[in-house]
């Protein structure tokens, strides 16, 4: 959320941001609640303050006996009753309008967020690692994943519908295995592990930016004030909601979690496989900072580069994209998307989503620290992928399989299966 009376300075620069975010919000609406709340508010002020009077007064005139004095002063501080009501009622009519349109006011992006419409108009940055050359009819995951009998989709549509499946035997301990990799490596960085809700309220999911926007994109409870969390994310920053936080040094957090999404507005996209299912596990990284854009800046490049370091020890070609004005949630003030190379897809496919978001969630979570002059301030959120499965297990299979149909286990994973070098059919 911004600050409205930043909003009130630099209309026209949020409404542009709302155009090409596709958010539809009218900034003018909003400013037209926003003046007429403050307008209300500057004639209910003398009122309030004129009915206090009033009744003190009253009080006076009882204790000195002037009953009829009283008596006329109640009708009066009745009449100012009557007209307080009709503008309280205007006030919290005007107030619900100007919240609810300041709970679409997009943040602001980057100077170097390139301008586009869609993730087609993504920038790349920078990619690493030579995609595969295959001298045989490489298979794809879905094929590998039958012929070891890991993967199982028919099955995982019988039993939880469309984009469902199961994981079997060794895809279970692949699955699990990028998971831990990816823990550890946060670890080893400083980042503390938590066990988050899954189930997290409407307020956590408003706060934190999901909402209102995103409703249609995760489950609801029971019809109830709670839902199924698509992201460890509103979970990790809602830890610190209403909290002031010490940031001395930058608070790093990670969460390993399953993430439920409906995925509405994606019917007939990417059906095939693993790519895009309703239930998958994600390891997040989550940074709260001081409200210094420099360091934010430099957190972002880390928690960026510390998704590069998985890849690559996974052994995965990848690249990096800067994200586009269009293709940005409403949210995020600066973007990195980070595509993996999916051989069956003959394609890069975005296996990682880096993001900077400034003050945007610790105000409307309203988390703050005290700066080194003592005031309290808002701090900056970042977030990131480490890994997520089993879309990661996509170019994982593919990109490592040999000709009979075995699967090269990348020496990092090892320690994580077992030891196991090589996945053999039927072995
Ligand atoms: P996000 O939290 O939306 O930034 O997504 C982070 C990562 O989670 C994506 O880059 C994907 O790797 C993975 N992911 C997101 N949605 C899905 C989905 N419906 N199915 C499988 N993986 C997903």
């Amino acid at each position: 959320m911004l600050d409205i009376k930043w909003v009130r300075e630099h209309a026209g620069l949020v409404q542009t941001v709302a155009d090409r975010k596709k958010i539809r919000l009218s900034v003018a609406k909003l400013l037209e609640w926003d003046e007429r709340r403050r307008e209300l508010l500057q004639r209910i002020e003398p009122l309030r303050q004129a009915r206090n009077q009033r009744s003190q007064a009253i009080s006076g005139l009882i204790r000195e006996g002037r009953a009829d004095e009283a008596e006329a002063g109640k009708a009066e501080v009745r009449e100012l009753g009557l007209q307080l009501s009709g503008l309280e009622t205007e006030l919290a009519e005007a107030e619900l309008a100007c919240n609810q349109l300041l709970l679409l006011v997009p943040n602001i992006v980057s100077p170097d967020t390139p301008e586009g419409l869609s993730d087609e108009d993504n920038v790349e940055v920078r990619s690493t690692g030579a995609q595969p050359v295959f001298a045989f009819a490489p298979r794809d995951h879905v094929a590998l994943g039958e012929l070891h009998d890991m993967i199982d989709i028919p099955r995982g549509v019988k039993t939880g519908g469309s984009r469902s499946y199961y994981l079997k035997g060794a895809g279970v301990l692949l699955h699990r295995a990028v998971q831990q990799l990816a823990l550890d490596l946060l670890l080893h960085k400083g980042f503390t592990p938590l066990e988050v809700p899954l189930m997290v309220r409407t307020e956590a999911l408003t706060s934190t930016g999901f909402f209102p926007l995103g409703q249609d994109q995760v489950y609801r409870i029971d019809g109830g004030e709670t839902w199924l969390a698509g992201t460890s994310e509103a979970a990790l920053i809602s830890y610190y909601s209403n909290e002031i936080v010490d940031l001395s040094a930058p608070r790093l957090l990670a969460a390993a979690s399953q993430c439920f999404r409906s995925e509405v507005g994606s019917a007939g996209r990417d059906v095939h496989g693993l790519y895009r299912v309703h239930q998958f596990a994600k390891v997040e990284q989550v940074v709260l900072c001081e409200a210094d854009p420099d360091l934010a800046e430099s957190l972002l490049q880390a928690i960026t580069r510390n998704a590069e370091e998985l890849l690559r020890l996974l052994e995965l070609p990848y690249r990096v994209m800067a994200v586009c004005t269009g293709d940005m949630s409403q949210k995020t003030y600066k973007q990195y998307d980070i595509e993996t190379w999916m051989p069956s897809r003959q394609n890069y496919g975005e296996t990682h989503s880096s993001s900077n978001l400034l003050d945007f969630q610790a105000r409307r979570s309203n988390i703050r620290y005290r700066d080194a002059q003592g005031r309290l301030r808002f701090c900056y959120t970042l977030n990131n992928t480490a890994v997520a499965s089993p879309r990661i297990l996509i170019p994982l299979l593919e990109t490592h399989q040999q000709e009979d149909g075995s699967v090269r286990i990348p020496p990092a994973l090892r320690p994580y299966m077992n030891g196991l070098e090589l996945l053999v059919p039927g072995a």
